[in-house]
Parts: structure tokens; sequence; C-alpha cells
């Protein structure tokens, strides 16, 4: 019945069963092989998609830098109404795209709609940044002189994007850049083609209401080979890129070749502290749904649970417990917890990370596995598992991108933000405490080392408001909320002389 009610979405969503990939806010083209998209949950094949062939992506190219023209110098509130209209239009198909986001990819149908409203918030949030674009007025130190800062649209940005929020990290990307008076070209995660066309689709709309130049949004469609004609082009002075580490080195390292700018957002390692007056309560629910949530395949997702050997029993045995309750099956109902992971090689990554945290002399508490049988036919639903382990182990240095959990024991305050801070990654990290002088502790410059830190709540998610991103592996770019939107503009310095003489800055003198 999914599926009949998934025609019903695709249609609505201007989704054929074969599509065009590539468009400058247009109509779509692009004569490239196909990628085809089937959805984890089911495995069944929803759609294709052609991919961009470098034909057409220097077709693009050239209609982006020709847009850019036009866009950079329209009124920065103006740009702000078409994102206006855009978050409107999103309104209006958020449960279709919602759906869509959740078949496709695998999450909840709340969580699908959940990326949406995220959509929405951020074009509300860049709709009130088109008339706050500040700069700074400076004094002078030399007479009748005036000093500024201007922020002037840098031209094409590329985003490429994450197959786990298809469509979120996209919009924070380009309803800032937007209004900052940039351009942009998006090459979606090969593995969620469908919700990118669909989102492009939508934009094609308010484009042609609007009467728009072509090439303010484009998108591009392909593996990593697309994404590297960006990195290694000219013509796009910002890349913003989202996914693993083992991608942002190499797309850092292209695009810094060429001295061009990046904003990296790649995976985390993300734990919660567990203080011994912590919440039990609060620390149960922070747990297991950062750990399970997405079927543990958000960059946030909780991955080490760091508790003190006063409580470690007490919390381990309420986790586990809350484990017992998860019910694993179709996302799109909404009685489940877990859906499924992305493709049969996370489920490959998933078991080897069980096999290695055993072999390195971790013990499983919760044992894992691949579901089998009726509604898994997909073969990508898993347990998820709990293991107790140590945190200096290879496999809990790394990533694994699904529900495996990994508990530590600590005895001092101290060797917690140690062992928080102690793996590559810097993404999101927590505290459970109702010590005032432990939670002021973790945010000091001596605590937590990650570009997110909470207290009371657990790692996974953020509000748009705030600007999001990690430290060292994580990659060090910030998106979404806060001054994120500088880093979508260049800067500029003017000092302005409304004098009659040239006085020189230092008080050098310079007679002629
Ligand atoms: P991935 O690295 O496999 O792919 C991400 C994107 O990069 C895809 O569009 C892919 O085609 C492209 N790509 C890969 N190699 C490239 C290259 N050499 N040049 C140009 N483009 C290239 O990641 P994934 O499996 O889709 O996503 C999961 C990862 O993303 C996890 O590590 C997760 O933590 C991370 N992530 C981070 C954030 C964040 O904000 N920090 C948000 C979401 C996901």
């Amino acid at each position: 019945s999914n599926i009949l009610h998934m025609q019903d979405v695709l249609n609505k969503l201007g989704l054929q069963a074969e599509n065009k990939g590539t468009s400058t806010g247009k109509n779509f083209f692009g004569s490239g092989d196909s990628i085809t998209s089937w959805s984890p949950v089911d495995g069944k094949t929803i759609g294709s998609v052609s991919t961009t062939t470098r034909e057409e992506y220097e077709k693009v190219i050239a209609t982006a830098k020709e847009a850019f023209q036009t866009w950079r110098v329209m009124p920065a509130p103006q740009r702000g109404e078409i994102v206006r209209q855009y978050g409107e239009i999103l309104r209006e198909y958020k449960e279709p795209l919602g759906k869509l986001v959740s078949y496709e990819m695998g999450k909840s149908y709340q969580e699908g709609l959940g990326e949406v409203q995220e959509m929405i918030d951020i074009c509300d949030f860049a709709v009130g940044l088109s008339r706050q674009l500040y700069g700074l007025t400076i004094k002078s130190e030399r007479p009748a002189h005036h000093m500024q800062e201007q922020w002037h649209p840098l031209g094409i940005v590329g985003i490429i994007s994450a197959f786990n929020f298809p469509v979120a990290v996209w919009s924070w990307n380009t309803a800032l850049a937007w209004v900052c008076g940039d351009v942009t070209i998006w090459k979606a995660s090969e593995k969620t083609p469908l919700t990118a066309i669909a989102c492009q689709n939508l934009f094609n709309k308010v484009a042609e209401a609007n009467n728009l130049p072509e090439g303010i949004s484009c998108i591009i469609t392909g593996d990593y080979k697309v994404g590297e004609w960006m990195t290694q082009d000219k013509n796009v002075p910002l890349v913003s890129a989202t996914g693993s580490i083992r991608m942002g080195k190499i797309v850092g390292t292209e695009v810094a070749k060429r001295l061009g700018k990046s904003i990296l957002e790649l995976g985390g390692n993300n734990s919660i502290i567990v203080t011994p007056d912590a919440d039990l309560r609060m620390t149960t629910i922070g747990t297991v749904f950062g750990a399970v949530g997405t079927a543990g395949q958000r960059c946030t997702s909780t991955r080490r649970v760091i508790i003190h050997e006063s409580i470690y029993d007490k919390v381990k045995d309420a986790i586990v417990k809350a484990y017992d309750q998860l019910s694993i099956g179709n996302p799109l109902d909404e009685k489940n917890h877990v859906g499924p992971l992305i493709d049969q090689d996370a489920v490959k990554a998933y078991q080897h990370a069980l096999e290695k945290v055993v072999e390195e002399g971790g013990k499983l508490i919760v044992e894992g596995g691949v579901l089998e049988g009726e509604g898994y036919e997909s073969g990508c639903y898993v347990k998820p598992a709990i293991a107790e382990a140590e945190n200096h182990f290879e496999i809990v240095q790394h990533e694994t991108f699904a529900p495996i959990l990994y508990l530590m024991k600590y005895k001092t305050f101290e060797e917690a933000i140690a062992l928080q801070n102690g793996v590559p990654q810097g993404l999101s990290s927590a505290i459970m405490t109702n010590s005032m002088r432990e939670a002021h502790q973790f945010l000091s410059a001596a605590g937590s080392d990650c570009g997110i830190a909470n207290v009371n709540i657990g790692t996974s998610g953020a509000e748009i408001g705030g600007a999001f991103g990690g430290e060292k592996e994580t990659g060090g770019g910030r998106e979404s909320g806060s001054d994120a939107w500088k880093a979508y503009m260049r800067r500029q310095t003017n000092t302005l002389n409304y004098s009659t003489d040239l006085p020189l800055a230092q008080g050098i003198k310079f007679d002629i």
C-alpha cells in the first residue's frame, strides 16, 4: 500500500520512472548514464535519474556565471523574497517531500517531515538575514577618514551532499547562499537522487513565477566524478561538502590546490558523559534516541556513552532495557523506532564493526544481527547493538554509520573529558549532569573540543539557529545559523578619505 501511495507522492513532486538529472532552473536535461534509485525500505526501484555529462556540466557553469551577474546586484531583501517563496512552496509540498525522503533514504516519516520543516525554518531564517548582512564601521586613525567593511557575494557555490540528510543540508547552504547573492550548483548523493530532483523541481516553479534568469539554482547528478569537476573548477570559489572524512580529505585538498574556499561537514564520533547525579530517565531517552534514531545514520548520532563507575550498572541496565522495547521495521509505519540502513554496503560495515569490536576485546551486551523475512526483504534492516568497549580500540575511534553503541567507564571528571575528546572527530558532545560545576567545566576551554556541546540533552540533532559543524577531522566548517552566512561572502575593507590631504597610516611621512 505504501507503493500505491508512493506513486501519488511521485506524481505530486513531478517525478517519473525515468528522470533527467540536470537543470539550471527551468527544464531538466541530461544524457549521461542513469542512476537507479531503490528504496532501502522494501528494496524496490523508485525511479532512475540521468547523470550529467562533462559537456552539460560546462553548460551549467556558463549559465550560473551569467545568472550571477544579475543576481549579485539584486537587492538582498528582494533575493530574500525569492527564498520566502521557496519556503512557502515547501510548506505546500511538505507531506509528499517528507514521504519521499523517508522512502528513498529510509528514515521515519516523522523524520522526513522534520527534515522538510528544517528546510522551511532555514528559509525563514534566511529571509530575515537578507536585511541583516551587516558589516562594521571602524574608526580611522587618520583625520577625515571613514572605514567600513562590506560583505559581497562570492559567485558560484558548489554543494556536495550526503545521503543521510538528502534535502536539509542542501537548504542550509542554498537559503543562505541565495540571500548572500551567490548562485548554487548542487550535486546530491548518488544514493538519493530523486529527492534532489524534487527540490529543484519546486525551485523551478518559483523561478518561473518570478521570471528569474536561469542559473540561480542548478542541479547536476552523478557520483564522485561529477563532484570532482566542481572541486577542481576555479569557476567555483566555494565548495560546501557534507559526507565522510575520507571524502572531505580529498575534496579539501582538491579545492585547496587551487586556493579555493571550502566548508567541510564530515563525520562525527559523538559521546554522552553520564555523571553520578545525572537524571536517569533523561539519560536513557537521550542516549537511545541518539544511538538508534535514523538507524544510527546521523552525523550527530550517539556512538559512545562514558559513564561514571559508581552508576555504570544502573545506566547500562536502563539502556539495555530500553533496547528491548525497540521495534524495527518499515519507517513509514509510525509504530517502528528503527528503519533500514541505506544499502547492503552499510550492512557489511555494520557487521564488520561488530566482529571487530569483539576481536579487539569488547563484549557485546546487546547482540546485533541482520533481520530476514517478511518486511525485511531489502536486507537493510539490522538490530541496534551495544558493546562494552575501550576508547582506544581502532573500531571505536572510527565512525561506523550504523546503530552500534559503545559503553565505557570513567573514574574522574578529567578522565571523562579526555575520553570524550580522545577521538579524531569533533562534531557533537553532551553531558548529563545536575552539577553546575561539571556543566561549566564541560563547556569551558578545557572541556569538550567539539563544535557542538550540550548539557542535559543528547548529541543528536540541532536547531537551525545555531552554527552547525565540528572540529578536527569533522572538517571545521559551519553552516546554518548564527554568522555562518559570512563563509558564503567575501569581505571587503574600505577606507574613504573625505579631507583634502593625503595622510598616510602609521604616521609615515612622504613629501614630494
Ligand atoms: P560520502 O562521503 O560517501 O559521500 C558524500 C558526497 O560526497 C556524495 O555526494 C559523494 O558523491 C561525494 N563525493 C565522494 N567522493 C568525492 C570526491 N572525491 N569528490 C567530490 N565529491 C565526492 O558520504 P555518505 O555516505 O553519503 O554520508 C555519510 C557521511 O556523511 C558520514 O560520515 C556522516 O557523518 C557525514 N555527514 C556529516 C554531516 C555534517 O554536517 N558534519 C552531515 C551529514 C552527514
